[in-house]
C-alpha cells in the first residue's frame, strides 16, 4: 500500500476542516498553541514510518497519557485494578462529575479524568513517592517511543494545576468514598504532570506500536505488556477512548484510538501499524476535529478499519 500518497491526499482533503472547532481553553496554556497546525504519522512494523505536515513539532499528549499509564497500572495490578477503576464507556463528558457520585466514587474506565485519577493513584501508592512516580512514566513512554529526549511541559503543568479546579472535585470525591489512597493534592498533581508531557506525531505513532503488536514492541522485540492485556487496552480505546463520542468515532474510523484537549489523536490498526494525527481545534467533544476527520479518511482510503 502506499500510505506516503494515502497520506498526501488527506493532507489536501483536509484542508477545509483545519478552520472548524476550538482550541482548548480551559487550560490557559494550551489557548495559546497556533490553531492552524496538521501533523499526521503512520509507523510500520519494520520501523518505516510516513508523515505529513508538522510532524517532528511537539504538542501536549493531554489524555492520550492516560493510555500510558492504565498499560502500566495493568501490568503492575492486573484485573485487580478493576475494584477501582470500571471498564464501560460513560457516556457522559470527559469531566462529569454527575455519574462519579452516584456510582460511589467508581469511575466508569480509565480514560475519564476521575479514572485516569484512580490510575495515577495506584502508581503512586505502589511507587510511593511522586518524583518517582512520575520518573516511571516517562520512562515507560521514551521507551516505547524511542525516544530519550521526551519530557513535559512546565508552563501547561502549571497552568493546569492553576485551573484544575474540577479535577481536584473529582478526585476528592473519590477520596470521599475511599477510592483514592494517596494524598489528593499529589495525586492530580502527578496526574497533571503525565498529561503536560509533550510529543510529536511521529514519537506518539511509535510509541504505540507495541499495542498493534499483542503487547510486543515489533522492532525492538521488548515485551511490554501480555497479549491479553493488550487487548483489553485496545478494547477500552474502542469502547471509551473518545469519551460520549466513543460511538462516533467507532461509527466514522473503525479503530481502537485515543484522544486528548491538546489536539491528538492516537491509533492502531491490529498487527500492521499504529497511526497519531495533531491538529489543536477540537469537536464539541473536545476531540480533535480534523484529527477525527483525517483518520476517517484514512480507513476511508486505506480500507484498514478493523470493521
Ligand atoms: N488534563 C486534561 C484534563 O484533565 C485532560 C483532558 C483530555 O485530554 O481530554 O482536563
Amino acid at each position: 500500500m502506499n500510505y506516503q500518497k494515502i497520506l498526501e491526499e488527506i493532507e489536501e482533503e483536509i484542508e477545509p476542516f483545519l478552520c472548524e472547532g476550538k482550541v482548548a481553553d480551559y487550560i490557559p496554556a494550551l489557548a495559546k498553541v497556533d490553531a492552524d497546525q496538521f501533523a499526521m504519522s503512520i509507523t510500520l512494523f519494520d520501523g518505516r514510518t510516513f508523515s505529513i505536515g508538522e510532524s517532528d513539532q511537539k504538542f501536549s499528549i493531554q489524555s492520550i497519557s492516560k493510555v500510558f499509564t492504565f498499560t502500566k497500572a495493568l501490568k503492575i495490578f492486573s484485573s485487580k485494578l478493576y475494584t477501582r477503576v470500571g471498564k464501560e464507556p460513560s457516556g457522559n463528558p470527559f469531566n462529569s462529575l454527575v455519574q462519579l457520585e452516584y456510582e460511589n466514587g467508581i469511575p466508569r474506565n480509565p480514560f475519564i479524568n476521575a479514572g485516569a485519577i484512580v490510575t495515577t493513584d495506584t502508581l503512586l501508592a505502589h511507587y510511593k513517592e511522586k518524583a518517582e512516580t512520575f520518573d516511571r512514566i516517562l520512562s515507560f513512554i521514551r521507551d516505547i517511543s524511542g525516544s530519550e529526549g521526551i519530557t513535559y511541559d512546565k508552563e501547561v503543568w502549571h497552568s493546569e494545576l492553576e485551573h484544575g479546579f474540577r479535577n481536584l472535585a473529582l478526585a476528592n470525591m473519590m477520596k470521599s468514598f475511599d477510592n483514592l489512597e494517596c494524598d489528593v493534592q499529589e495525586v492530580v498533581e502527578t496526574y497533571f504532570k503525565h498529561c503536560s508531557i509533550t510529543m510529536s506525531t511521529k514519537e506518539l505513532s511509535r510509541a504505540m506500536l507495541f499495542l498493534a503488536n499483542h503487547g510486543v514492541d515489533p522492532i525492538t522485540n521488548m515485551k511490554y505488556v501480555s497479549p491479553h492485556q493488550a487487548k483489553r487496552v485496545n478494547a477500552v480505546m474502542l469502547t471509551c477512548g473518545h469519551y460520549d463520542a466513543s460511538g462516533d468515532f467507532a461509527f466514522h474510523v473503525g479503530l481502537p484510538g485515543k484522544s486528548g484537549v491538546g489536539g491528538g489523536i492516537v491509533a492502531i490498526v491490529p498487527r500492521l501499524l499504529s497511526i497519531s494525527v495533531f491538529s489543536p481545534r477540537l469537536n464539541s467533544w473536545g476531540n480533535s476535529l480534523a484529527g477525527t476527520k483525517a483518520l476517517e479518511l484514512f480507513t476511508n482510503k486505506s480500507g484498514l478499519s478493523i470493521f
